[in-house]
């Protein structure tokens, strides 16, 4: 950073369409352009011509990988040497993990010490160093970012950081140069990266587009706080979503939703688990409850207003497919 006065300074160092372009061709070498699935059931039932990013066949097994992989490409080479750190009990810390393998970063994750055995086991597996915490007990940022400053590491956040936000943009970069402008675009919403960067690339590829966020509606802060004009902070909620799970918005990612989302709509459980039925059964692919928030809020509204549908082009992302295969079956059984 220069000291140069800048009259358009921006303190927060938002990301714009010239980030996610950049991200894109950064991530190019390692991530999967992920396919765009169509299904003439779904179209019949909903109505409209309906695209599917399917980025639960991401690596790591979500869009998480396009954001720590950016973030990470970009540290300095002593920040590479030294090593990154990430808190996470899901797919943040598998993608950060993976990021730092295939840029021979090392990287530490901090996971509660219930997280999913699987889960800490593909961590381990892309080769990081887990350290645990009692999450009853202990702070697990306090931890990490003393940790952080012991060893010298960078902190990888999940979605409020320029570099995430730019890097999960490119899913929906890829999904609208390979549709062609859309009429709707339903993206699903925890703290916020994914609909920011998505948002970022709809505007500058589709501006005519409406684009809504999906979150639980045990955990509605996202549509709270859009209501509200500011950050509106819940009681972690209980939900299936755990993904989405996230209590607030981030100071980057609400600026830019305020200012470019469409809506935010709200699902049940029940509405996830559909989703992941119709996902198996006709798409032939596995998702997380949390993957299927867009997909079910796209549904939810094309069931209340099917005029509004006719013949309209969709674009849905699925956002991940981690999920234990016992949990699946309880689930969809
Ligand atoms: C992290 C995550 C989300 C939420 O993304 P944000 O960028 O936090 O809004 C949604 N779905 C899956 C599968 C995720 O891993």
């Amino acid at each position: 950073m220069t000291a140069a006065a800048p009259t358009s300074a921006d303190p927060l160092d938002l990301p714009t369409i010239d980030d996610v372009r950049a991200a894109a061709v950064r991530i190019r070498e390692a991530a999967h352009r992920t396919p765009v699935l169509t299904s003439r059931l779904v179209d019949a039932e909903v109505g409209a011509q309906v695209f599917v990013k399917a980025e639960n066949l991401q690596r790591s097994g979500s869009f998480k990988f396009r954001g720590a992989f950016n973030t990470l490409s970009r540290l300095s080479a002593e920040q590479r040497a030294a090593g990154v750190i990430a808190f996470s009990s899901g797919n943040h810390a598998q993608a950060v993990a993976l990021a730092a393998s295939i840029l021979h970063v090392p990287a530490t994750i901090v996971m509660p010490t219930d997280a999913p055995a699987t889960k800490m086991a593909a961590t381990r597996g892309y080769g990081a160093e887990v350290v645990t915490y009692d999450r009853y007990t202990e702070d697990r940022e306090a931890i990490a970012t003393a940790l952080a400053g012991e060893r010298g590491l960078t902190l990888v956040p999940p979605y409020d950081h320029p570099d995430v936000i730019a890097g999960q943009g490119t899913a929906v970069l890829e999904l609208l140069e390979e549709t062609g402008p859309l009429d709707a675009l339903y993206v699903c919403l925890g703290g916020g990266g994914l609909l920011s960067g998505s948002l970022l690339s709809a505007r500058s590829l589709a501006p005519d587009c409406t684009v809504y966020g999906v979150e639980p509606a045990a955990g509605d802060d996202g549509q709270q706080s859009l209501r509200a004009g500011r950050i509106v902070r819940i009681e972690p909620p209980r939900t299936l979503a755990d993904g989405a799970a996230t209590p607030y918005l981030g100071t980057r990612t609400f600026p830019i939703i305020r200012d470019l989302v469409t809506d935010i709509l709200t699902v049940t459980d029940d509405e996830l688990v559909d989703g992941m039925r119709m996902f198996a059964s006709r798409m032939k692919v596995l998702t997380e409850p949390t993957g299927c928030l867009a997909y079910a809020g796209m549904r939810a509204a094309a069931a209340a207003d099917p005029e509004r549908f006719a013949g309209a082009r969709i674009g849905v992302v699925v956002s991940g497919g981690n999920v234990d295969l016992d949990r699946f079956a309880a689930l969809v059984g």
